[in-house]
């Protein structure tokens, strides 16, 4: 134990005589002293330190997966005492700085480089500074607990406003955090952003404002039609869940940056999110999939990321529901809402739904163990080749699926009366709804044996909860989609009926390369071929072109066999292939394909897909 002084010490006996000992915040101040050289100017104060300090810099960041070292950006640190005597700081490892000998105060300053404009990085230029705050802000071991008051100074002339979730001051750039994950979770943008809001009330009388704060090269009429599409998502996504959560700031934010040196991005939050790309056109599907995420994965949240680990990558079994419903959602209400017609939408289900029938990884992963590949997946580099493309499935992808058969299932065993929205309810009422102690904090994280008894207490069935999760997610068997969209007079048919396949085959630049890996289970594999083979003569005929080849196969019927030649890195060999049916298949409208739209059909279709904002159920 370090020695404190006289004063504090006293303040403190007081304080624990109250009930509360009075822990000084951790004090931030980012500054931008050039912004055109991309920079920012951090200086952090840790208060009441006793013991070594152990600086740190995230090596992770919520939402995002893959192990990411924010530290690479940091340089030119310096570190001193509560009398400004500069320190010797030791890195015990790459993020890390430790202090170890100090008076009780340790104020960090360091510059932080950042041109990357997304959802977990830094990027400053002249026109705004875009902050992902692990991205950003160091912190120290053992000051979790702390609160935060942050100060950001802009640069001058350039008439920019913050815009977070931070916790606003008398000071308009000043801000607090209750704890490090809230503080963590509350990215900023600070630019001349365009405001718009609106008011939304829950069934208890209390009212939110939603806001989107857009940074774009938009008209005033674009940005204000992205506004009211926004709160068209909204108020149907509300409809999902009975009520929203009780945004802790009594605000909740779309932080859009919309420019054409930003990179493609949708990140969720508490209070807010960070949606990115090029252009503000077609911008209103990423808000719909992360605003659902205020109450899947904010609040509703599964174990592995609560409390969120900043040291390494965060692993959990779940983001086939966090990541996957949140993706099947976000689509269906699109659809809801009007942003996408029924075709589009069943389309957008049928891809998701081929992708896991058809997909090869799931002969070797289930859902769950899709979602334990986030960490090597989610926007993780490698340098050496993986076989990811055949072994994995995105767990949104394979959510997206399972949801689909869910939601059918449910529907279809009560005619209607039970849906996913029954379950999402259920595991808000049980897992979201209750809180944390503080805000960032969630208090019920949910376990895979949660979700099991959620959907047996919604389904009124355990039998049939146990067995779809044994089945579908925690095992590798597929829903039988046929069956099930028939009650909504949607046709599950092949997409190319009778044609002839050999498999996902894509060659090189106009070369008989073999581009890609191929998938186990497929005819090219069965016959042995495999990335970089060049093929060489396809029935005894020469080949030159990717043209060719798919000639040489076009006009044959499935169960052929076709002879190939082909190189490969250890010489020339030759094969037989057999070909099959193309199995990929499509959604269509029983209608559209001659056949009768029965009532009950349209009746189904409809409380599915079509709005859920009823009659007498408040629009605000
Ligand atoms: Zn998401």
């Amino acid at each position: 134990m370090r020695a404190i002084c006289c004063a504090a010490a006293v303040v403190t006996s007081v304080a624990l005589s109250a009930g509360a000992p009075p822990v000084a915040p951790v004090i931030y101040r980012v500054s931008f002293p050039a912004p055109e050289h991309r920079f920012a100017q951090v200086e952090v104060t840790f208060p009441n330190v006793s013991g070594p300090l152990q600086a740190r810099m995230s090596r992770s960041s919520p939402g995002r997966y893959a192990v990411h070292e924010f530290a690479k950006n940091v340089y030119d640190v310096h570190t001193f005492d509560g009398r400004g005597r500069e320190l010797q700081a030791s890195r015990p490892n790459p993020y890390q700085w430790d202090v170890p000998a100090h008076d009780g105060t340790v104020r960090v300053t360091y510059k932080v480089y950042g041109d990357h404009v997304d959802g977990t990085y830094l990027g400053i230029d002249t026109t705004h500074a875009h902050m992902n705050l692990p991205a950003t802000l160091m912190w120290a071991r053992g000051f979790d607990d702390r609160a935060v008051r942050i100060t950001f100074v802009p640069p001058d002339g350039l008439n920019w406003k913050p815009a977070t979730q931070l916790f606003t001051t008398g000071d308009p750039w000043t801000f607090t955090a209750p704890n490090l994950q809230y503080l963590f979770d509350s990215p900023t943008e600070l630019s001349a952003y365009t405001l718009r809001q609106f008011t939304v009330n829950n069934p208890d009388g209390k009212t939110f404002a939603i806001r989107t704060a857009v940074h774009a090269d938009a008209s005033a009429q674009e940005i204000d039609q992205y506004a009211a599409g926004v709160e068209k998502i909204v108020n149907e996504a509300r409809a999902v869940f009975g009520e929203f959560p009780q945004y802790d700031t009594g605000t909740y934010t779309f932080l859009a940056d919309y420019l054409p040196w930003d990179d493609g991005d949708g990140m969720e939050h508490r209070n807010s999110t960070v949606v990115t790309g090029r252009s503000l056109r077609g911008a209103l599907g990423t808000a719909s999939h992360e605003f659902f995420h205020c109450w899947n994965v904010e609040r509703i949240r599964p174990q592995g990321l609560e409390p969120f680990n900043f040291e390494e990558a965060n692993l959990t079994d779940s983001l086939w529901l966090a990541e996957g419903f949140t993706q099947y959602y976000g689509g269906l209400i699109m659809g809801r809402a009007g942003f996408s017609d029924r075709q589009r939408t069943i389309d957008e289900f049928a891809q998701s739904a081929n992708a896991v029938v058809n997909g090869s990884g799931r002969q070797f992963r289930s859902a769950v163990e899709m979602s334990h590949m986030a960490p090597f997946v989610d926007a993780a580099r490698s340098v050496d080749r993986t076989n990811f493309r055949t072994t994995f499935i995105s767990y949104y992808t394979y959510g997206a699926a399972v949801a689909l058969g869910l939601d059918l299932s449910l529907r279809d065993r009560t005619n209607g009366k039970i849906t996913l929205d029954d379950f999402m309810r259920a595991m808000w009422n049980a897992h979201g709804k209750p809180g944390g102690p503080q805000p960032g904090l969630v208090g019920k994280p949910y376990s895979l044996t949660d979700v099991r008894d959620r959907l047996a207490e919604v389904s009124g069935d355990r039998p049939f909860a146990d067995q779809f999760v044994t089945r579908y997610i925690s095992g590798r068997e597929v829903v039988d989609y046929g069956p099930l969209l028939q009650r909504a007079g949607i046709v599950m048919k092949p997409r190319n009926a009778g044609a002839a396949w050999a498999g996902d085959l894509s060659f090189s630049q106009q070369s008989t390369t073999i581009a890609n890996l191929i998938a186990p289970g497929t005819p090219a594999y069965d016959a042995g071929l495999e990335q970089d083979d060049v093929i060489t003569a396809v029935d005894g005929k020469s080949v030159n072109t990717p043209q060719q080849i798919q000639e040489a196969i076009r006009g044959r019927k499935p169960g052929d066999r076709i002879t190939i030649a082909f190189t490969r890195r250890s010489g020339p060999v030759t094969t037989t292939l057999t070909l099959k049916e193309d199995p990929s298949f499509a959604f269509e409208p029983v209608e559209r394909s001659g056949g009768t739209f029965t009532a009950d059909q349209k009746a189904f279709r409809d409380a599915w897909l079509g709005s859920q904002i009823k009659s007498g159920f408040p629009r605000f």
